[in-house]
């Protein structure tokens, strides 16, 4: 078949039944039809645990479930909003998850798959939150709270967060070039695809005298949008919200 899909940053709540709608959709149709799926990050506006009940997240877990089961591989990346997915969702969904960064032989490409967080190195503020609680023993206490306190920390993290990036520049949420530069270098790629800025671009250029091309995934807000990855070409697709109301 020689397609790749990659999507990220769908934020997924009960607050926008119509992207949950989308997304369901997606996996029933467009999904079915290639070699694996790659979520890079943020399927989820907040994961509290694999053990919280949303019945919207119960519905969207059986979907991806019967996507995998029907043999498409489907692997999910941590974003900042889901970090705490675990392995009663990896068995739940028959989804891997894997880690940021992951590298890749994509048809002979070898390409570099990251959420994005980690490269927005100029904001020192975010960067230190997250070197807090990506840590196994800041995970392994968390979760040992009742369900109901985790949403509820969640809930009131996402309020300070929203209420933090209105009032930083919008820059220093975007990548840090320098630091892109290193991470290819590092891990000796010059194919990088990534999401988490919702800024969807092909951004081409030339390092250490050899052409490189970062791809950034956009989100799933006013529509949906899926990277299509074969030997060599990368083309998005958008899929259109359909019917009324808001997203
Ligand atoms: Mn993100």
């Amino acid at each position: 078949m020689q397609e790749t899909l990659f999507i990220s940053d769908l934020h997924l709540t009960p607050e926008r039944p119509r992207i949950t709608a989308l997304f369901l959709e997606f996996l029933r149709t467009r999904a079915t039809r290639c070699d694996a799926l790659y979520v890079l990050g943020d399927l989820f506006e907040t994961w509290a645990g694999d053990d919280d009940p949303t019945p919207e997240n119960r519905d969207i877990l059986g979907a991806l479930g019967r996507l995998t089961g029907t043999g498409t591989p489907v692997y999910l990346m941590p974003g900042n909003r889901d970090f705490l997915m675990g392995a009663d969702l990896e068995a739940l969904t028959g989804c891997r998850l894997i880690p940021d960064p992951t590298p890749l032989d994509l048809y002979g490409t070898r390409v570099l798959l990251l959420h994005g967080d980690t490269l927005c190195t100029d904001d020192e503020a975010y960067i230190a939150w997250r070197a807090t609680v990506r840590n196994d023993r800041w995970i392994r206490e968390f979760l040992a709270r009742p369900i109901e306190e985790r949403q509820a920390l969640v809930r009131a993290a996402r309020a300070q967060s929203r209420a933090a990036t209105g009032a930083k520049a919008g820059e220093i949420m975007d990548v840090t070039v320098g630091e892109v530069e290193r991470v290819m270098r590092a891990h000796g790629v010059r194919t990088m695809i990534h999401g988490h800025t919702h800024r969807p671009g092909v951004h081409r250029f030339t390092l250490d005298g050899e052409p490189a091309t970062r791809i950034v995934l956009g989100d799933w807000y006013r529509e949906g949008h899926v990277l299509s990855a074969g030997a060599g070409d990368f083309t998005p697709e958008t899929l259109p919200l359909t019917g009324n109301g808001s997203g």
